[in-house]
């Protein structure tokens, strides 16, 4: 079959064989198929779905694409967990330590920001030279050397996945199910784990916007989790606004590290103890939440979180006591409400293209990351704001885009007089 029949094929809602899937996909990694062709194969994908075999067959091409990793001699178990994707979202860099202080083994393959929610690789390269790509080898004595690590997709592990992901985010076809479900299981099938969680994000920050979608692509995964011996459990956690105080680059990961220090926000921990409640459960290390929850809180106040944590950075090659000064943003400005009352909603989206303005998040290779930009929430949904009090706090390094941003980042409120009641985090 010639490739460009496979891209009309699946533009006109007929159904790809697998054959047809493995020979366009793997003819993109050889670049005999080129971005263009690529680009409208996944706006096919994106307008005309894919059955159930087409998106088993998905995630299988992608996996077979690189290697997989074998951790059958671990005496932990391994188990990981993945986000949907949103703004603020930093629970990897919490959860992975918490975890491996608790004794399970965590292989992290985690991506870049996409579209306009965060990078989890993106947030920990703002640590002065931490590697977030190295061989398999080495990835694998990272892991049992500090219980965790986190790398990047590669030219070794789905590679795949790497090259696509950049497409998609460029071309607008990242909220897709088979697209989103192909790109996270075959990162989690490939790290050779035997539990995982799933935190599928819903609401106007994130790809699935309603609970119906989310619950789609959640039982999608734990489908294709099954088939490959994997125990999944999926949490959905809302996204109408960012989690956390802080979204950005390097202010995400001293959240992060407040976190460890058993200062993290309510919601950010919450999301945080329930996907790791789920995978405690799992691993048979406890059989109850309130007790999974009480080792959680343990774990942190005793500072072993924040030790593995730095462990593993400094195994990673980071330089944490550097990382605090260059990570100080050039400038900062207060926002404002444009009236006073009640926070109604926040359009979290909107946040996070402000985010990808001030260069949080790359919309082509070429540009640069700002690590030290980001936005602080001053103030959230259900909270009651005054005109002369500040919302928001906007920080970068670079004048005219914080000039830019804090002009328009206020009309990403609705407010009114009336008070409104707080969504619960976990859905
Ligand atoms: N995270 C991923 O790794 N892939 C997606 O498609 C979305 C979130």
């Amino acid at each position: 079959m010639i490739s460009s029949n496979l891209i009309s094929k699946k533009r006109d809602g007929l159904n790809l064989r697998k054959d047809d899937i493995k020979l366009f996909f793997n003819e993109y990694l050889s670049k005999k198929v080129t971005d263009a062709q690529m680009s409208a194969m996944l706006m096919a994908i994106y307008f005309n779905g894919m059955n159930e075999e087409e998106t088993f067959s998905l995630v299988e091409v992608m996996l077979q694409s690189g290697k997989t990793l074998d951790f059958s001699d671990s005496k932990g178990f391994v188990a990981d967990k993945h986000s949907t994707g949103g703004v603020g979202d930093k629970v990897s860099l919490i959860l992975a330590p918490i975890m491996a202080g608790l004794g399970l083994t965590i292989p992290m393959i985690a991506g870049r920001g996409l579209g306009y929610t965060g990078g989890t690789i993106d947030k920990l390269e703002c640590i002065p030279g931490f590697n977030t790509n190295p061989d398999i080898e080495k990835f694998i004595e990272w892991v049992s050397k500090s219980g965790y690590a986190i790398m990047s997709q590669s030219q070794e592990i789905c590679p795949a996945d790497k090259k696509i992901y950049d497409l998609r985010s460029k071309t607008g076809t990242v909220p897709s199910i088979p697209l989103i479900c192909g790109s996270i299981m075959s990162k989690k099938i490939a790290e050779g784990i035997s539990g995982l969680v799933l935190d599928i994000k819903v609401g106007n920050g994130t790809f699935m916007k309603n609970n119906q979608k989310a619950i789609e692509l959640g039982s999608w995964m734990k489908k294709v989790g099954k088939a490959f011996g994997i125990q999944t459990d999926i949490v959905c956690s809302n996204m109408d606004q960012p989690l956390g105080d802080y979204a950005g680059l390097s202010c995400e990961v001293f959240e992060a590290i407040e976190c460890l220090k058993g200062r993290g926000p309510k919601d950010l921990m919450d999301v945080t103890f329930e996907l790791g409640s789920r995978l405690l459960i799992q691993s048979g290390i406890v059989k109850t939440m309130p007790k999974a929850i009480e080792l959680q809180n343990d774990i942190l106040e005793s500072g072993k979180a924040l030790k593995v944590f730095e462990n593993s950075v400094e195994t990673q090659g980071g330089r944490l006591n550097e990382f605090q000064n260059q990570s100080l943003p050039k400038h900062e400005k207060y926002v404002f409400p444009e009236t006073s009352g009640f926070i109604q909603e926040m359009n979290t989206e909107s946040i996070g293209w402000h985010l990808v303005e001030m260069g949080c998040v790359l919309q082509n290779r070429d540009q640069k990351l700002d690590k030290t930009a980001g936005i602080e929430f001053l103030k959230k949904t259900g909270d009651r704001v005054h005109q002369d009090q500040p919302v928001f706090r906007v920080f970068c390094s670079n004048k005219d885009k914080i000039n830019r941003i804090s002009k328009t980042l206020s009309k990403t409120l609705t407010i009114d007089e009336i008070a409104t009641q707080k969504k619960p985090i976990i859905i």
